[in-house]
């Protein structure tokens, strides 16, 4: 069975409760046609019950952006996974890029979150960036691998079914500079190829690995055809719900 087509929508800080309800409503229109993909939209904390009632009875899925790793207690502020869970979102961004640069995640907090995510029964899209400054090659693959096998840790191979990748080089984020799809091809290549020897080939042919980074209309086509890719995690493109459902039946 072929890897399913996601286009997410990580809407990031943005959206009053009104406009996710238009915005979801718009899209669902139009996106019912295509239910060989599989659209998600994520969204702040504070917006996801509005954002998982406006979306019922659709084939719309909702992702948070972040969660804990906590489940309860004594973290004032933060978000618990189960809660998420619990409100019928499937979905959680671990790792974004803004995340480890802002919020200063580490590796070790990424794993500790995807773990989290996978005991509530949240699908984690754990982020892969590349936020060093990559003076060769060698360093380059490095990085990548590295950050795929630290994200990993722990997870079990029957868990592996609930992960998605996504790969988003951050001078790509909000750029408007997309990378170049046949070298995001090679680095998507590289990162199937890690979770087959840190798991097995068949786990690796069944993942999902989404390539982000200043994805829009104009080049999803090239995005989607690379071999390696299998979806796009989108930002700023997807803050309008015309691109969103435009950019689901150009993955289609
Ligand atoms: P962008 O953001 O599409 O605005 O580059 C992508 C992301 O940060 O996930």
């Amino acid at each position: 069975m072929g890897r399913r087509p996601i286009v997410m929508a990580n809407w990031k800080m943005n959206k009053l409760p009104d406009e996710a309800r238009a915005y979801i409503k718009d899209v669902a229109a139009v996106v019912q046609a295509y239910p060989d993909v599989e659209p998600i939209l994520a969204g702040q904390d504070v917006l996801l019950q509005t954002m998982v009632d406006a979306a019922e009875g659709t084939h719309i899925e909702i992702g948070a952006e972040n969660v804990y790793w906590k489940e309860e207690g004594a973290y004032t502020g933060e978000t618990s996974p189960k809660v998420v869970a619990s409100l019928g979102v499937q979905y959680v961004i671990i790792g974004h890029s803004e995340r480890r640069h802002y919020f200063r995640e580490t590796d070790e907090m990424v794993n500790l979150k995807a773990l989290a995510a996978l005991k509530n029964h949240l699908s984690p899209i754990i982020a892969l960036d590349e936020s060093i400054q990559v003076v060769s090659p060698n360093a380059h693959m490095h990085w990548i691998v590295n950050q795929v096998i630290e994200a990993l840790k722990g997870v079990t191979n029957d868990q592996m079914a609930q992960v998605v990748l996504a790969y988003e080089p951050t001078q790509a984020i909000g750029s408007g500079m997309a990378m170049n799809a046949d070298l995001a091809q090679k680095d998507l290549y590289m990162i199937r190829e890690t979770v087959s020897d840190m798991f097995n080939a068949e786990i690796a042919e069944n993942l999902r690995i989404l390539y982000g980074g200043s994805v829009k209309p104009e080049n999803v086509y090239e995005i989607m055809r690379q071999t390696d890719i299998d979806g796009v995690l989108v930002g700023n493109s997807a803050l309008d719900p015309d691109n969103f459902a435009e950019l689901v039946k150009l993955a289609h």
